[in-house]
């Protein structure tokens, strides 16, 4: 997502750190001091400037949601919509979602959304992918048995990568889409920025799936 840089980021990022986190490793084991109820905890990586998680966490209520996002200009305009949400059941995080097992626990994660995650379509930046291998065994740490891993994307060489990936980490597939907006098993769609844009140009896809267990 490119946006450009916005001068009001910083100080009104500083002035609203009760809905911004911005050193989470602290937090390991203890999000739920966050919420003013302890209750299923969802997280979006790469959540742009919020519109899906907001959404999430209106339609939610009984659930907490964390919107993580690397770049400060985006971040700041989805913690604007978060404080005139007025909504107390979602919280940011700016950091590279990458890290995640570093500031969530194992099994803290009740379910995890990848929306239109940038495609790095050159080889050379396979890894940054957030469904590459490295992003895969952070998830798998935190997430809670059978915790769903949703992805949806626009860009077919991308899914055709997760897929993969996916499966080589021996992950079970609940569902795949090859054209979500024309599904009519009744999913229920809550659409992100990015998703109303392409879904115009072409198929939306998405897979859900979870980690093996061991029993
Ligand atoms: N999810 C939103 C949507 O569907 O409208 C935004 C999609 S945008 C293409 C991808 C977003 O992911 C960008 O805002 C980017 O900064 C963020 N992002 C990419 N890699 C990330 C990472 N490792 N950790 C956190 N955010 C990341």
């Amino acid at each position: 997502m490119r946006v450009r840089n916005k001068p009001w980021a910083k100080g009104y990022m500083a002035d609203h750190l009760d809905r911004l986190v911005v050193e989470p490793e602290p937090l390991k084991g203890n999000w739920q001091s966050r919420f003013p109820s302890n209750q299923p905890l969802f997280v979006e990586i790469g959540t742009g400037k919020g519109q899906f998680i907001i959404e999430m966490a209106r339609q939610y209520p009984d659930r907490n949601f964390i919107g993580i996002e690397i770049q400060t200009s985006v971040i700041a305009v989805a913690l604007k919509g978060v404080v005139n949400s007025g909504l107390t059941n979602i919280q940011l995080v700016h950091t590279d979602g990458e890290a995640i097992n570093t500031f969530f626990e194992a099994g803290e994660v009740a379910g995890l959304y990848l929306n239109f995650s940038d495609p790095w379509p050159k080889k050379r930046h396979t890894k940054r992918r957030l469904t590459s291998p490295v992003f895969l065994a952070h998830y798998a740490d935190v997430l809670q048995p059978e915790g769903q891993l949703q992805f949806k994307t626009d860009n077919r060489g991308l899914f055709e990568y997760s897929l993969g990936s996916l499966n080589n980490f021996g992950m079970v597939f609940e569902g795949v889409w090859l054209d979500l907006h024309a599904a009519t098993d009744g999913v229920e769609d809550i659409q992100t920025e990015y998703e109303q844009k392409f879904s115009k140009k072409g198929p939306i896809y998405q897979v859900i799936a979870h980690f093996p267990t061991n029993n």
